[in-house]
């Protein structure tokens, strides 16, 4: 028999760095579903404009996502201002990138808090709460470059390869411990946001749109769906990379420019969203210019 979608209507759902992006665009799709929102977000100004814009019932919060007491406290605001935490959406990210030989510290520190600290602290703060009621379902936002080692993009891809393994090892643990929570990951390929601008394009990919990953997590929910490819002829390729010899899976990927899509950006327009970026971490030192961007500003 057909599995019957989940009614998500009266719901509360937390979603980090929903200020904009996908994020946004996930808080907006969940709100249709009648499901109360709370958007948590580095930027608080965004976040307020975000919750004003999108109305309802939505409220937005500050959150640092690497900060085990803003993420408490923005949990804690969630459940008394809009009820028990049914969901959380582990969407917050930022993806720095430039070649791994030149990559300062500061910024693969900083991605590995906010990738993938920032989810194991969400997780564990969903879980102590979802565990002890029986219900609840925790998202991760991962990536294709959780997947496939994308040249350009080294301590992001381990990031996000990182957040695979983390969501298969904790399900594994909650079915051993007979825990009936849900969780899943999701695996977009480029999306038309701050963050993927100004990224290669691989042949026989078009970039999506927020709406599309906001849609896919939405019907993730509803069906109780675990890996969660965006879009879903993704799985195929990626299936296919798996049982085919290396070299002809790396000819592959490299006939579709896949290792160019961050190896190949254009430093140039992703200025704003790379200096935006290496702010993303309040508790860390800014770093000093990336070297990529130094070198694009002298030319
Ligand atoms: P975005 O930059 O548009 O939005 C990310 C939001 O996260 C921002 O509002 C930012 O302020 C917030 N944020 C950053 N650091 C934070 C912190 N420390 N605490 C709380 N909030 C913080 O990016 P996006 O494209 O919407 O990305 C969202 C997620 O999707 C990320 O995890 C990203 O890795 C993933 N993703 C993006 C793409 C893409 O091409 N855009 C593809 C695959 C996966």
């Amino acid at each position: 028999m057909a599995k019957q979608p989940r009614i998500l209507a009266g719901q509360t759902v937390a979603v980090t760095g929903a200020a904009r992006g996908i994020g946004r665009a996930t808080a907006k799709a969940l709100q249709a579903q009648g499901m109360k929102v709370a958007i948590g977000d580095v930027d608080l100004q965004a976040a307020r404009q975000t919750a004003e814009e999108l109305g309802g019932s939505t409220i937005a919060l500050e959150l640092d996502v690497t900060d085990r007491p803003s993420f408490a406290a923005f949990l804690d605001a969630t459940e008394q201002k809009l009820g028990p935490l049914d969901v959380l959406v582990n969407n917050a990210g930022i993806m720095q990138i430039g070649r791994f030989v030149d990559e300062d510290d500061v910024t693969a520190r900083r991605m590995v808090d906010i990738n993938l600290h920032g989810v194991i602290l969400g997780m564990k703060l969903a879980l102590e709460r979802m565990i002890p009621r029986g219900h609840g379902h925790v998202v991760n936002i991962s990536s294709q470059a959780g997947k496939y080692g994308a040249p350009g993009g080294a301590t992001y891809s381990a990031t996000k390869h990182a957040v695979v393994g983390l969501t298969e090892a904790v399900r594994g643990e909650l079915r051993l411990m007979g825990a009936d929570i849900d969780l899943s990951y999701v695996m977009p390929f480029v999306v038309n946001t701050e963050l993927g601008s100004g990224l290669g394009q691989a042949r026989g990919m078009t970039s999506l749109e927020p709406t599309d990953v906001a849609d896919a997590i939405v019907e993730a929910l509803q069906m109780r769906i675990i890996d969660v490819w965006v879009p879903k002829s993704a799985k195929r390729t990626n299936v296919l990379g798996n049982v085919l010899p290396r070299s002809l899976s790396e000819g592959m990927a490299r006939a579709m420019k896949a290792d160019r899509v961050l190896a190949g950006a254009d430093i140039n327009r992703r200025r704003d969203y790379e200096l935006r970026a290496a702010r993303s971490e309040p508790g860390l030192e800014p770093a000093p210019e990336p070297a990529q961007l130094a070198a694009s500003s002298e030319e």
